[in-house]
């Protein structure tokens, strides 16, 4: 069974990579990762305002500038970028994604106190401190984003396995802290979206087979219809917001713009759109001004899991020689 155990099967077929090159994917992974964090740091300093208190306070929200409620430092990233850090340190340590490491990572990185942590996880994590047991019991009610914030080491560990791989390996890591079909099945979109631009796919496709099939399985995520401004913490309203910014702007900066300035949980959104937009453009497309002031640790820990992570999903060596 997949289900706890080892999640990256080394034997199972490989799916064709099509499209693009190591290098080009590498570069991709990379992009989506400082993108991920640099979504985080611009958004967190307009995460719980209205777009009107946005409006007011800053104009339109392009600097990362710290502040916010939780009085960053310029450059400085939350739990969306350190959880994600901290799943990728557990996959590679293991060379695999199990659900018992996840959790013992997770409960690692709490103890370290991070500077934010969501409500869900926190519960969550104390459940598993208390049982042992790494699965969060199901609840229709923990819909919240915090496992679709922290998706990105797998879609770089599973990519060019059978999309099976990546469903199941997220699961493992998601039921940690939420044990949801909603979050399931926006996770496991997000998985194969950042995917399939690494491999070099377009969005039109990828917006119609991934957003369109996720949207005809669950209808409540359907983006096309009422803007969502202030996106709460609920995974539809995030995801929906994310959709809509990232497939209505054609550049990296102007995805993040669009999707920060909405307010809410904008470190999330922001996060969860600048790993999709930096899979989609590539490191040339990130405003080296942003870049430059990422907080320098996160950014070298961001780059150095990309290769490694990439190299888990690849064919076994001796598949390789023949
Ligand atoms: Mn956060
Ligand atoms: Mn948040």
């Amino acid at each position: 069974m997949f289900w706890r155990g080892e999640l990256i099967a080394r034997t199972a077929p490989v799916r064709q990579r099509i499209g693009t090159s190591h290098a080009t994917c590498v570069n991709r992974g990379m992009a989506a990762y400082l993108g991920l964090a640099i979504g985080d740091a611009l958004g967190a300093t307009v995460e719980f305002l209205t777009p009107n208190e946005i409006r007011h306070q800053i104009g339109v929200h392009r600097e990362i500038t710290g502040g916010g409620w939780l009085r960053l430092k310029a450059g400085q990233v939350t739990d969306d970028t350190t959880m994600s850090l901290a799943l990728g340190d557990a996959i590679l340590a293991k060379g695999a994604i199990q659900a018992q490491a996840t959790a013992e990572a997770f409960t690692a990185w709490m103890r370290a106190k991070p500077v934010d942590i969501g409500n869900t996880v926190r519960r969550n994590l104390i459940h598993f401190r208390q049982t042992g047991n790494p699965e969060a019991p199901a609840s229709e009610h923990d819909a919240g984003n915090g496992a679709a914030m922290r998706v990105l080491p797998v879609a770089l560990a599973c990519y060019g396995q059978p999309e099976k791989t990546s469903i199941l390996a997220n699961r493992a890591q998601a039921h940690v802290t939420h044990h949801n079909p909603l979050s399931d099945a926006a996770c496991e979109t997000l998985i194969l979206m950042v995917q399939d631009f690494l491999a070099g796919r377009d969005a039109v496709a990828v917006e119609r087979e991934r957003a369109g099939r996720l949207v005809s399985e669950f209808p409540v995520f359907s983006y096309d219809r009422r803007r969502c401004d202030n996106p709460s913490g609920f995974i539809v309203d995030t995801v929906q917001a994310v959709f809509q910014s990232f497939f209505a702007t054609e550049t990296f900066e102007d995805c993040l713009i669009e999707v920060v300035n909405r307010g809410g949980d904008a470190d999330t959104t922001g996060a969860i759109a600048g790993m999709l937009a930096g899979a989609r453009y590539g490191l040339a497309s990130i405003p080296g001004r942003w870049l430059a002031i990422l907080d320098e640790r996160i950014s070298a820990r961001c780059l150095a899991q990309v290769s490694p992570l990439l190299a888990l999903g690849e064919p076994t060596r001796e598949a390789r020689q023949i």
